[in-house]
């Protein structure tokens, strides 16, 4: 049986642990933080969204990065696998709009809790307060890995573990107090494999100018959101938005930001074209169409109150601005010019994307080991024997619905499979 370590003790290190335990085999389990799980415990806004109850293209649509890598993980753990696994560990699960699957609890807690119990049924070594610090290899293999144990109130004690097998679940960039400190990059680029540019993703977005802070607070429900650079439409989504302090952040941004974070990245998204559709559910006619019968019926009230009811109160003065109308004007005052300029306002009001937000507000990492170097079915390096990358720390990202988790799960699912495979 072979002696494996594992780097990190988050959702796919403690998945790939508990498989490998299950088949009896002599698992290590190294984590800095003083306890299991920390990023496993804000998932979900504290709930953990832990899969997505969905099919297979379904599952592949919603991975932004490199989702042809997943196609053989998918034949060794399905997101019903997940559910299945976790229910026959005695964790009660429910399916939610959208197919996102919870615990039945609501409790990120029980996610970890199940784990913790499986880890300690199957005889899993967790060293906690152990930061690992280096991955030693010999002859093209892994050997073994060093670590510096830091206990509170203890000395330090630099570590050295041996291991026929490494596995590297060391996880992402995002909200460093987690644990997410990036280490996991820097012991794949020392044993020569390539790291792809990583950037925050499902992040909420600055945006130029004032309009966003006015409105600060509002959130808008049912709108769509077009991003176009040059001719090419590179994002459009539907749903829910907020405006804040900031610019803009909710779900239909947190995608965009999937989409086109690095083109934000690359010039302050100057080359992008980015509006919001208010009514996306009326064609411009058909607008123009309501707005005449409108105005027909309210021919001498000042235009703001008479279109009140088509915006959120907040959003009416800079409207009003943005169309170049004043709000006092009475409607048989208006010209054709000016309705025009409301219904274009309306179908597409401008946003100035600048910058994303950074990795402490960010869902997860986009970017990370590359792939190429990486065996999809085993998540083997290619350059180095017996060590292995998992999770979040691949240049891995999908959207938001339990993806995320479900890329770590099913990953871990390969590596505890291959090396299961191998004895
Ligand atoms: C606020 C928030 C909410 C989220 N909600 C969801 C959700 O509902 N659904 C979903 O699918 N995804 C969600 N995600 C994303 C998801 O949590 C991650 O994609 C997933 O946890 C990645 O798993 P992982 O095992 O790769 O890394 P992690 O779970 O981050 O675990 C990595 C572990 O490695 C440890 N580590 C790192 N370096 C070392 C080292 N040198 N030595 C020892 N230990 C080390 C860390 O301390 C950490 O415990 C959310 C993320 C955030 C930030």
């Amino acid at each position: 049986m072979s002696n494996i370590i594992i780097i990190g003790a988050g959702a796919s290190g403690m998945m790939a642990a508990i498989l490998l335990g299950e088949r009896g085999h002599k698992v290590t389990v190294l984590e800095q933080n003083e306890r299991i799980g920390k990023k496993l415990y804000i998932t979900g806004k504290g709930r953990c969204n832990f899969t997505n109850d969905c099919d297979r293209q379904t599952f592949l649509d919603n991975v932004v990065s490199n989702p042809r890598f997943l196609y053989s993980a998918l034949d060794v753990m399905t997101p019903q696998d997940v559910i299945a696994a976790f229910e026959n560990w005695g964790m009660k699960t429910k399916v939610e709009r959208g197919n996102r699957a919870f615990p039945a609890s609501d409790k990120s807690a029980d996610v970890i809790d199940t784990l913790r119990d499986q880890m300690k049924k199957n005889k899993v070594r967790v060293m906690l307060h152990t930061r690992v610090t280096d991955i030693l290899t010999k002859d093209g293999a892994v050997a073994g890995v060093t670590a510096i144990e830091t206990r509170p109130g203890k000395e330090e004690r630099h570590l050295t573990y041996e291991a026929d097998k490494v596995i590297v679940a060391t996880g992402g960039l995002s909200y460093r107090s987690t644990g997410a400190t990036g280490d996991g990059y820097e012991f794949a680029l020392k044993t020569g494999h390539s790291v792809t540019d990583r950037s925050p993703s499902l992040v909420p977005i600055n945006c130029r100018g004032d309009i966003c802070p006015r409105m600060q607070g509002l959130s808008l429900k049912n709108v769509s959101l077009t991003i176009k650079r040059g001719k090419k439409v590179v994002f459009t989504g539907f749903g829910e938005m907020l405006f804040t302090h900031f610019g803009v952040s909710g779900p239909l941004i947190l995608s965009a930001s999937a989409k086109t974070g690095r083109m934000i990245n690359e010039n302050g998204g100057r080359d992008l074209d980015v509006w919001i559709d208010l009514k996306p559910a009326v064609s411009e006619e058909q607008l123009n169409d309501r707005l005449l019968r409108l105005f027909d019926a309210n021919k001498k009230k000042a235009l703001k109150n008479v279109i009140a009811e088509l915006y959120p109160s907040r959003m009416l003065p800079v409207i009003m601005e943005l169309a170049d109308l004043d709000p006092e004007q009475k409607i048989y005052e208006m010209k054709k010019s000016d309705r025009e300029s409301l219904i274009r306002i309306t179908k597409h009001f401008p946003l100035s994307f600048e910058s994303l937000r950074g990795y402490n507000e960010a869902v997860v990492t986009q970017g990370g080991v590359s792939v190429k170097a990486v065996r999809p079915r085993s998540m083997e390096s290619g350059k180095v024997r017996g060590l292995y990358f998992i999770g979040e720390v691949l240049d891995l990202d999908a959207f938001t619905g339990g993806f995320n988790l479900q890329i770590a799960w099913m990953t871990a699912a390969c590596a505890a499979k291959a090396i299961d495979e191998e004895e």
